[in-house]
């Protein structure tokens, strides 16, 4: 029986308020979630009308740096949380003098540095891409040279949906890179490329008082550096689906989590591993819960964080999400009046329909990832539903 770590008087229950750092969609689907168990809402965001405040009690205008703003938030707050990692940790410091922020600063310095992570990984026996941290040009041709190529350079800070990185081929790619992507008084970090033949992702949560649980592993593809389509679950064997939760769980209760953790990792085809990145909230390949599983990550992050017990993890039925980007709005919109009853429609309340912005997503349910993974190709919404997404099996 494992020992509690926090008093039962920190389990925060329905009525309670949750003050959200970031208006967007991944706040806005625990609001949702949350407000069926009958908590309130305060989220914080520069924008008036954000996914986020669209559905909250009560907005803050305001960036994210604005010390006194979040000292409001906190103040109206029985708990904040951060939907994102691009909040300034100086500012979850300041809050956590003030107000309960069961995440922690800790967590978000570390996965804002890509460095950090993979140290702190490292340092936790969690296995990752080998990586040589890189001042300048000579010590980028030195450590390409020992790494072998291709290698991937990376900005320490700052990149997402790959943006911040150049794959390097031979030595000519050294100086482009280096001057593409460093940045002045920050490193690079340049990883060997992993020769993997899948992408997985594990959400796992841990409650504060230590109880963890994992939603079911799943395959992610991306397009252009941004996910696409999630399958759940991975069609990978049962062994490596074992493997993947168990590192999950392993980073969950190394790095001592409150809250939600993504974890995403390369398959190799020798059945190895690695841990490229984690995402300590919600995820975009997680949102597939909502519909699939019988908790979703949303719930299951909100009871994280109120010290409830975790909901069951347990996948319902096959399903697979697909993204609907900016220039997929449209012909959804088009296609709902017609939608087959298997296709649950998530839009994000946001006004412009930017290429490449996501918008909202769909999750397509089945008795099988091929049946529904046959329902997406009907839809005639993405320019690649003749994909074979079972090619690696
Ligand atoms: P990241 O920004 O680290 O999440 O990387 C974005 C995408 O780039 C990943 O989802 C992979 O498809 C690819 N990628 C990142 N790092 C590597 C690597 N070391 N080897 C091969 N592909 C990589």
């Amino acid at each position: 029986m494992m020992e509690l770590q926090v008093k039962p008087t920190t389990v925060l229950l329905p009525g309670s308020t949750v003050g959200i750092l970031g208006g967007g969609q991944l706040g806005r689907m625990v609001i949702l979630e949350g407000r069926k168990l009958g908590y309130r809402f305060i989220t914080l965001d520069p924008s008036t009308d954000c996914p986020g405040s669209q559905v909250s009690d009560h907005h803050i205008s305001a960036g994210y740096h604005d010390v006194l703003a979040a000292e409001q938030l906190g103040e109206w707050s029985d708990v904040v949380a951060y939907e994102f990692e691009n909040i300034d940790p100086e500012v979850v410091k300041r809050l956590e003098e003030k107000v309960f922020v069961p995440q922690g600063s800790r967590l978000l310095e570390i996965t804002q540095h890509r460095v950090r992570e993979k140290e702190t990984l490292d340092a936790c026996g969690i296995p990752v891409a080998a990586f040589r941290v890189v001042h300048d040009t000579e010590q980028l041709r030195d450590a390409a040279a020992e790494l072998g190529y291709p290698c991937v350079l990376k900005t320490v800070t700052g990149g997402y949906d790959g943006k911040g990185q150049r794959i390097l081929r031979g030595e000519k790619d050294v100086e482009p890179a280096w001057q593409a992507l460093s940045r002045p008084g920050e490193p690079c970090i340049v990883e060997q490329f992993v020769p993997f033949i899948k992408e997985l992702s594990v959400v796992v949560a841990r409650n504060l008082h230590g109880q963890i649980a994992t939603f079911p592993v799943v395959e992610n593809i991306h397009r252009h550096h941004i996910l696409h389509v999630t399958l759940a679950p991975a069609p990978v064997y049962e062994r490596i689906a074992a493997r993947a939760e168990q590192l999950a769980r392993d980073v969950a209760e190394k790095l001592e989590i409150t809250g939600l953790c993504a974890v995403e990792m390369f398959l190799l085809e020798d059945g190895q591993l690695l841990v490229n990145e984690l995402a300590p909230r919600p995820h975009n390949s997680g949102h597939f819960t909502y519909d699939a599983c019988a908790t979703s990550q949303f719930e299951q992050f909100l009871r994280a964080i109120c010290g409830l017990p975790l909901g069951s993890t347990r996948l319902l039925t096959p399903a697979v999400m697909v993204n609907i980007l900016g220039e997929h709005v449209e012909p959804l919109i088009q296609r709902i009046p017609t939608l087959p009853d298997n296709v649950k429609v998530h839009l994000y309340g946001k006004k412009e329909a930017k290429p490449g912005r996501k918008m909202g997503h769909v999750t397509v349910l089945g008795e099988s990832l091929a049946e529904a993974w046959g329902t997406v190709q009907q839809l005639g919404i993405w320019e690649d539903e003749d994909m074979d997404i079972f090619e690696n099996n």
